[in-house]
């Protein structure tokens, strides 16, 4: 590591966890993105980092119009995955999502959302792997009050990892500073997802898809697919 460059320092900025959509013709499409700040106030500005391989910059990029959903606390970990690690190439990520449509015409996300906002890009800069977009807000509502989800809870609480394409994604790292408790001897084997680094504890259990708190791995329905990726079971790896 060089000494003068430990980007561990980095892990300490703050985010939030946020879903950026935007549409293109008929089409739309949606990601999970945490790089998100609002940058003016008078003219109510923020600023978006997408990364250039996302079907959602090539949308944003075509029509100049994005939409954002502020994600509550307890948004659940499927919801996360399902705009997070999977492309809205291969299935229509909105199939099973409350939406509407927006003045912009994006879909604006008022499933597990607190506010939500839209607007029109008026500039950008080509950050490398990913294009940061300024856009101009033109219209937002509260939907309700509660907490936000931060980048940080989602890391340490939920677990989540961060996909390749994410701004913060750390090549070969664990993804917080945080020290990993021993595991006890239980022989109960932890198993971690290929796809997305999901970590099945078979202490916890996975209570979103009614999994009980000590159920083995090998115990898991067939049928069980990773909470996050939605990978199958035979994409795990003991930890
Ligand atoms: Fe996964």
């Amino acid at each position: 590591m060089n000494d003068l460059l430990d980007t561990k320092a980095l892990w300490d900025i703050s985010y939030g966890l946020y879903l950026v959509t935007s549409v293109s013709g008929e089409k739309v499409n949606g990601q999970i993105a945490n790089s998100i700040i609002q940058v003016c106030s008078e003219k109510p500005r923020i600023a978006v980092s997408i990364n250039k391989d996302n079907l959602t910059h090539e949308y944003i990029k075509k029509s100049g119009l994005l939409a954002v959903s502020v994600l509550e606390e307890d948004t659940p970990m499927a919801f996360i995955g399902q705009f997070g690690f999977k492309t809205g190439r291969d299935e229509d990520k909105f199939e099973k999502v409350a939406y509407e449509k927006g003045l912009t015409g994006c879909p604006i996300v008022t499933e597990n959302a607190l506010s939500c906002f839209e607007g029109k890009v008026i500039g950008s800069a080509d950050a490398g792997t990913h294009t940061v977009f300024i856009v101009e807000i033109t219209g937002a509502k509260v939907l309700k009050k509660g907490t936000p989800l931060t980048y940080a809870y989602y890391q340490q609480v939920k677990k989540g990892k961060a996909p390749k394409n994410a701004p913060t994604y750390k090549a070969g790292t664990v993804e917080t500073k945080e020290v990993e408790e021993k595991p006890k001897e239980t022989g109960m084997k932890k198993y971690v997802c290929g796809v997305c680094g999901y970590v099945y504890d078979p202490k916890k259990g996975d209570s979103e898809a009614g999994i009980p708190p000590g159920t083995a791995f090998e115990d898991l329905p067939d049928d069980w697919t990773c909470p996050v990726c939605g990978a199958a079971k035979d994409e795990f790896e003991p930890e």
